[in-house]
């Protein structure tokens, strides 16, 4: 069934492995399977599909700027889609939250706006090295590689990465550890080594490292250092960002103003690649092309994109996204009760951006694989793959936000029965 994926695709393939469907369609929150089987949908692209697939109004508007001849491609000339786009982004996000930047469009990946992000805060500040933090992603590409965590997918560059310094997140040691205080000593003591970096590059939820999520404190105290250090603050937005934490931007809880921030995945709002770079006016300092790109500014992504925006303009959008968000948490604090006596499980995020920490990486793994095979796509993260990752569309309705939800439980009690009863996991994994 999968003959054709398994002798001419690279092995480099990742999701296909959990997920083994040849999907054909999708609407919503669902998928469908060539042989018409149906699955909720929890992952949403990995973030790319905040608005659901195949968003009517979106697909809509699509279809009409194509039968009209509209601008696929134009490199990084001026369009009518761009400007339109350019316009709205400002009048709808930026100004209500009485925020200033400059608009960068860069290659359509989530690695390529980090590439930029962190050439520009080198640029900027004449630094070389970047702070990143523990269990952070930020892409693929070298110099995102190196400011990510993760040791498996940094083997993959070949070559040293270097330039970053690492640093504990909010809570890496556990509550009893300000890892600001730690982080602050470091750089200002004149001989620990440590100077200050050109930027902090952060994600305010940690989305691949783990649902971690910062506080509000904490963020507000990494502005300040930033700040005091001359250092720029990056938000790492790809994957928290477009409304995934119950705002359009995730810091905005926070009530910090970064100095760039990195955006992407549902910035299309249609699954089509787009990235996006804004820039404090003054901070924008680019020779013309000094970031390139054949595929800048995807205008069909434009034209969606702008769009997507006019879910920001209802306020019913943010009271139903905020209405499911606290279902699901509730829910999620409903199953940390149920289990407690069981098996400690611990459940963080914000938004509709949660997790689910696991016993072991073995019960994650069980519980996605049994989730799928009742029909519900459920990916799981963190450093060793332990955390449940609960993302669905912002959109899913209630009655499907039920029913995944049912399956999810199903899933993890028979995963927990077969952990105890079957040598898969043994008994001392499950109770670490
Ligand atoms: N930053 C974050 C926070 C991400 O979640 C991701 C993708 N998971 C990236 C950067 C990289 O984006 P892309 O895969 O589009 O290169």
């Amino acid at each position: 069934m999968f003959e054709t994926f398994e002798n001419l695709e690279s092995c480099v393939r990742t999701y296909c492995r959990d997920f083994p469907a040849v999907f054909k369609r999708a609407k919503g929150a669902l998928l469908w399977d060539e042989r018409g089987r149906k699955y909720i949908d929890f992952f949403a692209g990995a973030g790319a599909l905040n608005y659901g697939h195949n968003n009517d109004a979106l697909k809509e508007g699509l279809l009409k700027y194509i039968h009209e001849d509209g601008i696929a491609h134009g490199l990084d000339l001026h369009t009518e889609a761009k400007q339109q786009f350019i316009e709205e982004f400002n009048s709808i996000i930026l100004i209500p939250r009485k925020l200033k930047f400059r608009l960068m469009f860069t290659g359509p990946t989530g690695s390529n706006v980090v590439e930029a992000a962190l050439k520009l805060a080198r640029k900027v500040t004449g630094r070389t090295n970047v702070a990143a933090f523990t269990n952070g992603y930020h892409g693929m590409s070298l110099g995102a590689l190196a400011a990510t965590g993760a040791n498996s997918k940094r083997r993959g560059a070949g070559i040293p990465l270097s330039n970053i310094d690492r640093y504990p997140f909010d809570n890496y040691f556990g509550p009893d550890t300000d890892t600001l205080s730690y982080i602050e000593r470091l750089i200002t003591d004149a001989s620990s080594g440590f100077d200050a970096p050109a930027a902090f590059i952060v994600e305010t939820v940690q989305g691949e490292g783990g649902i971690n999520v910062a506080s509000r404190e904490w963020l507000q105290r990494l502005a300040r250092l930033a700040r005091k250090l001359g250092s720029l603050l990056i938000v790492d937005d790809i994957q928290a960002g477009c409304g995934r934490t119950g705002r359009f931007f995730s810091f905005e809880d926070a009530g910090i103003q970064p100095d760039l921030v990195c955006l992407s995945k549902s910035l299309s709002g249609f699954g089509l690649p787009m990235s996006m770079l804004l820039i404090r006016p003054e901070l924008d300092i680019w020779e013309p092309g000094e970031h390139n790109g054949t595929f800048r500014g995807n205008n069909l992504a434009f034209v969606t994109a702008r769009l997507a925006l006019d879910y920001w303009k209802a306020p019913s959008f943010l009271q139903n996204l905020k209405q499911t968000s606290d279902r699901l948490n509730a829910d999620l604090q409903d199953a940390v009760e149920h289990y407690r006596d069981i098996v400690p499980i611990k459940t963080r995020g914000r938004g509709l951006l949660h997790g689910l920490v696991m016993p072991s990486t073995a019960v994650a793994s069980r519980v996605s694989t049994l989730a799928f095979s009742k029909g519900v796509i459920l990916e799981t993260c963190g450093p060793t793959g332990e955390v449940l990752k609960l993302m669905p569309p912002l959109t899913i309705s209630s009655d499907h936000l039920n029913e995944a939800l049912e399956v999810i439980r199903e899933s993890i009690d028979r995963a927990l029965y077969d952990a105890a009863n079957s040598d898969f996991v043994s008994n001392s994994d499950l109770n670490q």
